[in-house]
């Protein structure tokens, strides 16, 4: 996989710049700190991309009618929606250049879920939506991988994060770059346990996919492919998906394993499976047996190296 970093979006926030209505900042240490090593930022801040100054007197959604508009708190006369909403489109462009998104919470603009909505009356409504713009972003590029900076804390919703986004990388160049049946054959051939880590049925759906292409053009194959990977990816595997997965790999090497290897192969996987060790163990003796014997097709899966192996994320899971 080519290592130069990859291109994300991010909250202008959590860099740390003081785009926020109280003229502060959320800055994000792990985004800064850890991620840039692999990403290469791209800030935006809808509120001030439509021209609202930092400091400035806060918003927030509420319901009017069957809608959920983003006003101003203190003066619902000051209603941001359809700048937000335009800010958005005229982001796509630019969103079309990057392979994931990093928004913050909370925020009426940029919040993936669980933003407050409030009544006219000032009182909270009992329920929440997603931010204006992020809404608009994702209704409108729904394979892009997006997450909030708070729930990369956890480790499964991380890994799963930044598995998507170089997944969705690596399918840019790999496929959409020239597209043909050929490089998508092959791009599908590297990512079939990854798929089926995420989901079985869904590993199904897309080897029928790819190998039955029911006459659909080649733009649409792709962007079926595309739709269904990204939304396949974002299903959190689990201990026993893995487990399943490692135990398809060890198929494919049990002829060149002497019975000592395979018993110790098989001791990790268990001990994996029950929660004694966490991923990193199996999949390091995989690699480990992979290079030993050279398997081709088993040595190109993503299933094994999903991201790079400096950023820890599976010693967690
Ligand atoms: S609009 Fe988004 S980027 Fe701008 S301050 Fe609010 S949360 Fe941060």
């Amino acid at each position: 996989m080519d290592m130069k970093k990859i291109p994300i979006a991010i909250s202008s926030c959590l860099l740390g710049n003081k785009v926020r209505f109280d003229g502060g900042h959320k800055q994000s240490k792990y985004c800064l700190n850890t991620l840039s090593d692999w990403f290469e930022y791209q800030p935006i801040c809808p509120e001030m991309g439509i021209g609202m100054p930092a400091p400035r007197p806060p918003i927030h959604l509420m319901e009017k009618g069957d809608q959920i508009r983003v006003v101003q708190v203190d003066d619902h006369s000051e209603d941001m929606t359809d700048e937000l909403k335009a800010f958005a489109h005229e982001k796509l462009s630019e969103i079309d250049q990057i392979s994931g998104y990093i928004v913050i919470r909370n925020s009426p603009s940029c919040g993936m879920e669980r933003v407050k909505v409030y009544h006219e009356n000032g009182n909270p409504a009992g329920k929440s939506d997603r931010g204006i713009y992020i809404n608009e972003i994702m209704k409108a590029r729904p394979e892009l991988p997006v997450e909030e900076e708070g729930r990369l804390q956890d480790a499964k919703l991380r890994e799963n994060f930044i598995t998507r986004v170089f997944a969705y990388e690596d399918f840019k160049k790999s496929v959409r770059s020239a597209p043909s049946v050929d490089a998508l054959v092959k791009f599908h051939s590297r990512y079939k346990y990854l798929v089926m880590a995420h989901s079985y049925d869904d590993y199904k759906t897309l080897g029928r996919l790819v190998a039955n292409n029911d006459g659909n053009s080649l733009t649409l194959l792709i962007n079926k492919y595309e739709q269904a990977l990204m939304s396949t990816l974002k299903k959190l595997a689990n201990a026993k998906s893995h487990s399943n997965v490692l135990y398809h790999i060890l198929g494919y090497l049990k002829e060149d394993l002497n019975p000592t290897a395979k018993q110790e192969l098989i001791h990790v996987i268990e001990q994996y499976r029950t929660g004694i060790v966490t991923l990193i163990a199996p999949i390091t003796l995989i690699n480990h047996y992979i290079k030993q014997y050279g398997n081709e097709y088993i040595a190109q899966q993503a299933y094994l190296n999903p991201h790079p192996v400096e950023l820890g994320l599976r010693n967690y899971i």
